[in-house]
Order: C-alpha cells, then sequence, then structure tokens
C-alpha cells in the first residue's frame, strides 16, 4: 500500500530510463498497488520490464466485492503475482490452503507465481526454521505439477528482515536457500530444483545487493523500501547485472 499515481508512474518512467535495455541475464519486474497496474504498464511499454499484482482471489470473475481476479491482472498486462507475502500471511488471513488454491488458480489460468515463504524471528531463534519452511512449502505447492514449475519462482522473506533494515548475512540467507532447494530437489526432482529461481527478500539494498546475489542458491531479489526510489532499484539491479555476467 505504498506510492501515489504520480510517484507510481514516475518510479516505473525513472527505473525504464535507467535501465536503458535489457540487462543480460537479468529479469526486471515490478508489481505496483492495483489500481495503479494499468498506469504503470504504460510507463513500461516496449522497456521489458514486467509487470506484476501484489495478489490475487482464487475466485473466477463474479459477485466477490472488493476481490481482484487472475483474470483482470491478465487483463491489465500482469505475467505475474505475487502469492502468499507475509503481510498477507500475517493480517488478512492467508493461510497455507488459502494460498495454494491462489497458486495453482494463477497457474491453471496463465499468470506466473512468486510465491513467498519465510519464518518468523521466534521461529529462527528456535531453531524452527526449516519445519516452518517445509511446512510453507509442502502445503503451498501442494498438487502442483512438475511441469508447472516453469512458472514458479520461490521467494525466501525472513519476516525478521522485511522493512526492517535487519538483512539475513549472506550465509544466513544462503544456508537457508540450499535448504529450500533440497527439498525442492526432493518434492519435483533435482534438475527442476536447480532450475527454479530462489529469490531473498528483507532490506535488499544497493550495497548489499552483490553479496546476497553472488551467493550460488541465491537467484534474485524480491524488493520492497528500496523499490520505492528508482536510483536504489536500480543499483540493485545493476548488481545482479553483475553478478549474471560473472556466472
Ligand atoms: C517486502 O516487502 O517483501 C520486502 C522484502 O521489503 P523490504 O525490502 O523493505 O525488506
Amino acid at each position: 500500500m505504498n506510492t501515489t499515481l504520480q510517484s507510481a508512474q514516475s518510479l516505473a518512467a525513472e527505473v525504464v530510463k535507467g535501465l536503458n535495455g535489457s540487462i543480460p541475464g537479468v529479469e526486471v519486474g515490478v508489481c505496483p498497488p492495483a489500481v495503479y497496474l494499468t498506469s504503470v504498464a504504460e510507463k513500461l511499454r516496449g522497456s521489458g520490464v514486467v509487470l506484476g499484482g501484489q495478489n490475487a482471489s482464487f475466485e473466477k470473475p463474479g459477485a466477490f466485492t472488493g476481490e481482484i481476479a487472475i483474470e483482470m491482472l491478465l487483463d491489465v498486462g500482469c505475467q505475474w503475482v505475487i502469492l502468499g507475502h507475509s503481510e498477507r500471511r500475517q493480517f488478512f488471513g492467508d493461510t497455507d490452503e488459502i494460498i495454494n488454491k491462489k497458486v495453482l488458480a494463477a497457474l491453471e489460468r496463465g499468470l506466473k507465481v512468486i510465491f513467498c515463504i519465510g519464518e518468523q524471528l521466534a521461529d529462527r531463534q528456535g531453531g524452527r526454521t526449516e519445519s516452518v519452511l517445509e511446512t510453507q512449502l509442502s502445503a503451498g505447492l501442494k498438487n502442483l505439477t512438475p511441469a508447472q514449475t516453469d512458472n514458479v519462482v520461490v521467494a525466501y522473506e525472513p519476516v525478521w528482515a522485511i522493512g526492517t533494515g535487519v538483512t539475513a548475512s549472506p550465509e544466513q540467507a544462503e544456508e537457508t536457500h540450499a535448504f529450500i532447494r533440497k527439498w525442492l530437489g526432493q518434492r519435483f526432482g533435482q534438475p527442476i530444483a536447480e532450475s527454479i529461481r530462489i529469490q531473498y527478500g528483507g532490506s535488499v539494498k544497493g550495497d548489499n545487493a552483490k553479496e546476497l546475489l553472488a551467493k550460488p542458491n541465491i537467484d534474485g531479489a524480491l524488493v520492497g523500501g528500496a523499490s520505492l526510489k528508482a536510483d536504489q532499484f536500480l543499483a540493485i539491479v545493476r548488481a545482479a547485472g553483475e553478478v549474471a555476467t560473472m556466472a
């Protein structure tokens, strides 16, 4: 629930201008609030920057006042939708079961999914990180076919690192990403696990992005606060570009 119409438009325009074409090995996307999607889409046209929604209903279009249908996101040019963000889980009642319904509905109806998981601080401190993630993964990706994984990105966002300025250390994040990849390997097989992108999210900034993204199991970043300033967002994209050319 950030930005205004004006700031969303100017952010998008500044990102397009700053990128000045595509960066090899990097896919860049923005997920503005739903009411600004159409205006942001106009600014992104022809740029290669992809568009996503921040949430969607699993219901088919119809009498569901206040909800946003998958078809509506597609209609305004979205290729992606973020599902299972910790704020949806924490404040809006998105259970693992609901998130799973949304994930399956989005994939079946043509939207790619950024599927978010992450543990609370008490879970990490209590040594429960892996069991929490395992529950979120197995419930959230229930009934997913191996073929559908082509259109899924997993975003690991430790709740204690979102918007707090506290980033997981690159080592902590890498260790957890390796665990997630191992789980994906057991569920879908190693080749698929290798091909699924696992993003890290949680206070990623221009000055810590490169170190995080250089880790072998960290394939991208899901950026909150730093995406509200074009120069910070662009610094993260450039860091990703540098890591991609090193690979
Ligand atoms: C987020 O909102 O998902 C997020 C990762 O935010 P921040 O980058 O500000 O921690």
